[in-house]
């Protein structure tokens, strides 16, 4: 069995954790002293390390080596999703952690059903992010941005907005030497002035198919193109 995995902010030679990570170390995994642990420090390094002790809602790790690592896809992957109603954006983010988005930033629609999230929900989310960083072995934690406007997207250099109406293949025009970013459409889909927005901040449209995916999979279908698909 691969080691467990725990997230310290610095890895140093000695670890204390508390809170939710020593929880879920100490009651959910069941780790006991002695036990190994993989670390990572979110930003790239990551780390053996041995179980010193767990009491208290305190785990106290031994860090005994660490390296470099990464398992990122080679350029940034930013994923600009439309919000979406119910706790539906935590299956997305959860699944764009997997296929390497480095940053997910919701946006506020004219057609979204849901206008708005709570800061709750938003720290829900950051940690369905790290949870699902932990679990695919990524040694980045992705970004979970704030809600923003859609007109508050600044223009990017690689853009790929999935729309209905788009022809083109992703596999088609993708650079991978170059920083992507993809969008995706609320449940009422972007608005005309929503896509002539997109296509000014350079996104192209491309196409996911003949059938209408729901506004759930139409991000992971096209995270999959740009990360699975490519192999990286
Ligand atoms: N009637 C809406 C429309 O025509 O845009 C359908 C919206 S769909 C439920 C939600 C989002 O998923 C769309 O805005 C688009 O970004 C994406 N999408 C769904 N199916 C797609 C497809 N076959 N090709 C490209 N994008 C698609």
């Amino acid at each position: 069995m691969r080691p467990h995995r725990a997230f310290a902010p610095k890895l140093e030679p000695l670890l204390t954790l508390t809170g939710r990570e020593a929880h879920h170390l100490a009651d959910v995994l069941r780790a006991r002293p002695g036990d190994a642990v993989t670390v990572f420090d979110g930003e790239g390094l990551e780390g053996r390390a041995v179980v010193r002790s767990v009491e208290d809602g305190v785990v106290e790790l031994e860090v005994t080596e660490t390296w470099p690592a990464s398992r990122e896809v080679p350029v940034p992957v930013v994923l600009y999703v439309a919000l979406l109603k119910g706790d539906k954006l935590a299956d997305v983010v959860r699944a764009a952690t997997e296929l390497g988005a480095i940053k997910i930033i919701p946006l506020v629609c004219v057609h979204s059903v849901a206008k708005e999230m709570g800061e709750g929900k938003l720290l829900r989310l950051r940690r369905v992010a790290l949870e699902a960083a932990k679990q695919s072995e990524r040694t980045t934690i992705p970004e979970v941005l704030a809600p923003i406007p859609l007109s508050a997207i600044p223009p990017v250099e690689q853009g790929l907005v999935a729309h209905p109406g788009g022809t083109l293949r992703v596999r088609d025009i993708l650079e991978l030497s170059r920083p992507v970013a993809i969008a995706t459409g609320p449940e009422g889909g972007f608005s005309e002035d929503e896509m002539q927005i997109l296509l000014e901040r350079g996104f192209t449209p491309v196409t996911l198919g003949r059938r209408i995916l729901r506004a759930e999979t139409a991000p992971l279908a096209l995270l999959s193109l740009v990360t699975a698909g490519e192999g990286v």
